[in-house]
């Protein structure tokens, strides 16, 4: 069996795979760089969205779907709406920024569309893809972590659709809109209204298992039904499943990235801005040629703040939807703005962890600290 070299080889070229392989082919190149990605950029067609700063905002323009200055969140006794100046809600189109990338990566990148798989390590990896055996020198991973069965999870279905009707307010996401079914567990409505008749609407779940598409579907059914809105026309349909515990490492010398790698808020499961700060580090480390494990883009207390309060609405989820409205009442438009980005100080924090009911917080800190626990 012939064996193929290379210098760099990255597993996965979705968001973080395809970033670190178009920021190193700018920068080297002399470097022979594999990506493995089984699916091709234009059949991933996914929103991402982030809370973005303005000049994220002009560099993210070419795949801007929207952008919002309000976003609001809603249960059935109230409701907060933030308003922002210096981060907009944006969303980004994921095949189009995926596709940019993948243009822009020199010659010196093969793109192979094969599922690669880690064999062993030693000097090099042994990495195995298409009844083939590629070595390389360094090699990152950014494929979909490993799911934990009974770990907390972010899982929804969500619709794009096109409206009889005009849309009432497209000026506002809706984040979270708690007023549907919570017999499942921790339930709520995603809404971006990216035209006068454009929405996306998604059912999202945040708990350890993993629905029937039905249920995400009705959900998103009777919402519309609530409000009057019709479907003139599906347009497209997303789906995922986001790791809300931490992820494992199973071979040392090989580099995770991106959600994989530990790129992601586990309270509340976004990762664009992380995986950017994590690969713009990681290339730094390179160019001093200190090939060593990204350092976490997260500190550590921010990261065990987060468990804490994973193991919060774990515990007590019919308590979710008014801690999420607490948790957003205790910061203005700009605070939960960098909140949610995972740019915030232990100060903000420390804040928002005062506002909330204190004798949970102060047990399932305790169910942290004792048992260790990975919810
Ligand atoms: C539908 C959807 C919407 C999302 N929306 C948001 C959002 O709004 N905001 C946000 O911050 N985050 C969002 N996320 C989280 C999302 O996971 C990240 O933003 C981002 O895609 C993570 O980047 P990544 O590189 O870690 O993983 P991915 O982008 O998922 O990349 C992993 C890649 O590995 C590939 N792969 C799988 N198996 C193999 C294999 N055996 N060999 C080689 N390659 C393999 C996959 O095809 C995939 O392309 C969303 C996720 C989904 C699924």
């Amino acid at each position: 069996m012939t064996v193929q070299h290379f210098d760099i080889a990255i597993l996965g070229g979705g968001n973080a795979g395809m970033t670190l392989a178009a920021k190193i082919s700018s920068k080297t190149k002399d470097k022979k760089i594999v990506v493995f990605e089984p699916q091709k950029a234009n059949t991933k067609s996914a929103t991402w969205s982030l809370w973005a700063t303005k000049s994220e905002i002009s560099t993210l323009n070419p795949f801007l779907k929207g952008q919002w200055q309000k976003w609001k969140i809603v249960t059935h006794n109230s409701e907060i709406i933030h308003e922002s100046t210096e981060h907009n809600y944006i969303a980004i189109d994921s095949s189009k920024y995926l596709r940019s990338y993948e243009r822009s990566l020199d010659k010196e990148v093969t793109l192979l569309p094969y599922h690669a798989e880690l064999c062993s390590e030693s000097d090099e990896t042994i990495i195995s893809a298409d009844n083939k055996i590629f070595k390389s020198n360094l090699t990152f991973d950014s494929r979909p972590p490993e799911l934990m069965r009974d770990g907390l999870k972010q899982h929804f279905i969500g619709w794009e659709i096109e409206t009889e009707q005009d849309l009432e307010d497209i000026d506002t996401v809706t984040l979270m809109d708690f007023t549907v079914d919570q017999s499942k567990g921790i339930h709520f409505i995603y809404a971006l209204p990216l035209s006068k008749n454009t929405i996306l609407v998604e059912s999202t779940m945040l708990s350890n298992h993993v629905e029937k598409d039905v249920w995400y579907e009705s959900s998103i059914k009777e919402w519309l039904d609530v409000r009057d809105i019709s479907i003139k026309k599906h347009l497209r349909t997303e789906r995922g499943i986001i790791p809300m515990h931490k992820t494992k490492q199973r071979f040392s010398k090989v580099i995770n990235i991106g959600v994989r790698g530990g790129a992601v808020r586990l309270s509340s499961g976004y990762s664009f801005s992380i995986i950017e700060r994590q690969i713009t580090a990681l290339c730094e480390e390179l160019e001093l040629s200190d090939y060593n494990m990204p350092k976490k883009q997260l500190s550590y207390p921010l990261m065990f703040l987060d468990r804490v309060f994973n193991s919060v609405i774990s515990e007590f989820p019919n308590k979710a939807s008014e801690i999420f409205i607490k948790h957003a009442s205790s910061m203005q438009g700009d605070e939960y703005a960098k909140f949610m980005r995972g740019s915030q100080n232990l100060i903000l924090w420390l804040k928002v962890m005062l506002a909330l009911p204190k004798f949970i917080f102060l047990k399932s800190l305790a169910r942290v600290v004792l048992r260790n626990d990975h919810t």
